[in-house]
């Protein structure tokens, strides 16, 4: 079975002939109707509203809709695939339900849209709104109709086909908004509580579920009577985040039954997930490691698993597909064994650097193999893609130019479909409403001119300040892709990536771009909105400068304003996920810097032994930094210029106590941040100010201290466990310094 059509060329062909050429409409006045055949589809009848409803907004004409076989007097724009399109155009072949593809046709006076039924037609007359009368759906709230005395044609004919044939742009906005994800030619939904093709006719169809398995057999379900389903660890059956025993074969009578039933109560969907839980608690037993064993590795159990229970399903509902994951502990190809024809291969990017092209970036290497070694194997391979950053939604980044490049990759290894991650739960995402006009105009087009779609995108959108904001993407090339810097989708705000002459030079090209739209309130807002990552850079580097200069203000007027409401998909940075919790944050920071004419600590008189930093270097298998206290082995001690860990990045196991006098050279709050993978805990004057201890990813947490001038004693603790390796301590004082904590402050106890 081969449902998707593997065609991946666009073609786009105009031909123009000299004739005389008719007029559309002119002066208010028009001669044409829009007829439809009395079997078009809904999508159809709701592709003729669209395309009276905005020749009416361009023109002022309201042009009628009339049945086909009415006998329609005067020029038609015939909307649909029907007997009359299979007359006028020798060798026409009605084209089955699913295709997007389209085709747009002048005969004699008339003009033919057509394509498939599901949503090919609706997107020619979207097409035609867009290249021959210059309308514009930049987002759900803002679309363009140009005003227009008239519009003449000669004779025309353009036919596309999709470059990608599933396109689920998954940011807020499209997924909420199902007429404006028409426009937008998306075609697929997959979060949960999503249902396809609702409100809007035949503009998305859906896949069903995310890491089904964990709820199809939840451990809290079956757990207890049956431990053995569940993955083996260390000598024991896991409960709560686990993975299934997929060796067993209970397991797989069970999975067979459940997604049986799922695909009979749900019968809309395309795709069923049959997919590994989001951890990476694979099964250890004996018949699961020898299964992962003979074809390849995890993934071969996967595919051994799935293709068991696509096999159990496929006469029943033999035009359905089952879902499964190829991420993580999964995500490079099996050996020995292929995906069935009716299996989905859904291939995760959640490891890669956006910031670089796939065969351009260290990081990105063993993924384009992946995708590679998939796309030769799986007959329908699918990609779930990251485009924007989870671990705090609204920071810059600038994958701008890769997006293009990446999708170009998976269309050239054959993906059927992506789904492209951005903000899906809130509204805050860099440029977001850029970013995913881009996505869905690549995922059509993956040869898209992207400079020409951000130029159309930005003047369109931003008026006189589109300049600027293409000013600001070529800071972000120039600073944010400089050599040597990757990113992957969780960065944070005290990444060294950012620099401080990034957030001034963006924060004086926003200045210009405000400026160029003052008169315009919308425009101006929009801007407003645009310039929130810079504003949300500079408030969590440095929160004491933030809220002096009114920066916090000014973004938190921004943030109500677009009723944003989630940070970050988790808590990662510093535990601060949501708009409630970054307001209890900053109140804090406000209470402490009110309360700073009190309570300091006291600065001591002491003598130093000059500059520098004393430390203590620990080995040993620890989880924390009080059992590297308790259990590590000192393996060296003596004094460095500053805190810092020059390891080999790849060194695990291993953790230091750095001791210093710090000199407070004003009285006043003193901001410190600490960002460190994995645990680290600061000391000031004896009292723990600073904890973010235990076996962690990257974390950054701040805190303020009311010092006095002078000496005072500061210690941190830092561990490495294993994987991610990083330690940076930075510094905002009130003497107005910002930046690393800096040696030349720093004295040997
Ligand atoms: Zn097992
Ligand atoms: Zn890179």
């Amino acid at each position: 079975m081969r449902l998707f059509r593997l065609s991946f060329v666009l073609a786009v062909l105009v031909s123009v002939v000299s004739c005389g050429s008719r007029d559309l409409f002119r002066d208010g006045k028009s001669e044409y109707s829009i007829v439809l055949a009395q079997d078009a589809s809904e999508s159809e009848r709701y592709a003729a509203e669209e395309l009276r409803y905005w020749i009416k907004e361009v023109s002022g004409v309201d042009l009628p809709v009339s049945d086909l076989d009415g006998g329609v007097r005067g020029k038609r724009l015939i909307v649909g695939f029907n007997q009359l399109v299979e007359d006028l155009v020798p060798g026409s072949v009605r084209p089955s339900d699913r295709d997007d593809s389209f085709s747009i046709k002048t005969k004699g006076g008339d003009i033919l849209f057509w394509g498939g039924a599901l949503r090919g037609t609706l997107y020619s007359v979207y097409s035609f709104l867009e290249e021959e009368l210059g309308c514009r759906w930049y987002s759900s709230k803002v679309s363009v109709a140009p005003k227009r005395d008239s519009w003449s044609f000669r004779r025309f004919s353009r036919h596309e086909e999709p470059g990608i044939i599933i396109r689920d742009n998954c940011v807020l906005d499209v997924r909420t908004n199902p007429a404006f994800s028409g426009r937008m030619r998306n075609n697929f939904v997959n979060l949960p509580g999503e249902k396809p093709g609702e409100t809007i006719p035949g503009t998305a169809e859906g896949y069903w579920g995310v890491h089904a398995m964990g709820y199809l057999m939840s451990p809290g379900e079956y757990y207890a009577e049956h431990p053995e389903y569940f993955s083996l660890r260390d000598g024991k059956r896991l409960s709560g985040y686990a993975q299934l025993c997929l060796s067993n074969p209970e397991v797989l009578r069970i999975c067979v039954e459940k997604i049986r039933d799922v695909m009979r109560q749900n019968p809309d969907f395309l795709i069923y997930s049959m997919e590994q839980s989001d951890n990476q608690l694979f099964c250890q037993c004996d018949e699961c490691t020898a299964l992962a064993d003979k074809y390849g590795g995890q993934s071969g159990l996967m595919v051994w698993f799935v293709n068991q229970v696509a096999d159990a399903v496929k006469d029943e509902f033999p035009d359905k597909f089952i879902g499964t994951f190829a991420y993580q502990y999964t995500r490079h190809a099996p050996k020995d064994i292929v995906p069935r024809d009716n299996v989905v291969i859904r291939l995760c990017s959640i490891e890669c650097c956006l910031l670089h092209d796939y065969d351009d970036c260290e990081r990105n290497v063993e993924f384009l193999k992946d995708l590679r070694d998939w796309s030769a194997i799986a007959p329908h391979l699918y990609i779930w893609d990251y485009v924007t950053d989870f671990a705090q939604y609204c920071l810059p980044v600038a994958n701008w130019k890769t997006m293009a490049s990446h999708i170009k990759d998976f269309r050239d290894n054959h993906a059927i479909g992506i789904l492209e991650e951005g903000d899906y739960q809130t509204v805050s995402c860099e440029l977001r409403e850029m970013r995913s006009w881009l996505l869905s105009k690549l995922m059509w087009n993956p040869d898209a001119d992207v400079d020409a779609l951000i130029k159309d995108f930005s003047d369109g959108y931003y008026g006189a300040a589109g300049k600027y904001i293409r000013d600001y993407l070529d800071l972000e090339d120039r600073i944010l892709r400089r050599p040597g810097v990757h990113a992957n989708c969780y960065i944070i705000a005290n990444d060294p990536m950012y620099t401080d002459e990034f957030i001034s030079e963006g924060r004086k090209i926003f200045a210009e771009a405000k400026k160029a739209v003052a008169s315009d309130k919308d425009l101006l807002e929009r801007v407003k909105v645009a310039e929130m990552p810079l504003s949300f850079l500079h408030m969590e580097r440095n929160p004491v400068a933030a809220i002096n200069d009114g920066t916090e203000d000014d973004l938190m007027a921004v943030v109500k304003s677009v009723g944003m409401d989630q940070l970050a998909e988790g808590a990662w940075a510093g535990g601060v996920m949501t708009v409630d919790q970054l307001r209890a944050r900053n109140l804090a920071i406000h209470e402490s810097i009110d309360n700073s004419s009190n309570e300091f600590y006291p600065a001591s008189e002491v003598k130093t032994s000059g500059q520098g930093v004393a430390y203590v270097r620990y080995e040993g298998d620890f989880m924390s930094t009080s059992e590297m206290l308790k259990k590590g082995e000192i393996t060296s001690k003596g004094t460095m210029p500053a805190v810092v860990v020059e390891e080999d990045p790849e060194k695990d196991h291993f953790g230091y106590v750095f001791d210093c006098w710090f000199m407070a050279l004003q009285s006043g709050v003193h901001q410190f941040t600490v960002v460190s993978d994995d645990g680290a805990v600061l000391k000031i004057d004896g009292d723990k100010v600073l904890d973010i201890d235990g076996s962690h990813p990257v974390q950054s947490r701040l805190v303020f201290v009311n010092l006095e001038k002078g000496l005072h004693r500061l210690t941190l603790n830092y561990f490495e466990d294993c994987e991610g390796q990083m330690l940076a301590v930075s510094l905002a004082s009130p003497d107005g310094y910002s930046g690393p904590l800096p040696a030349e402050r720093l004295y040997i106890p």
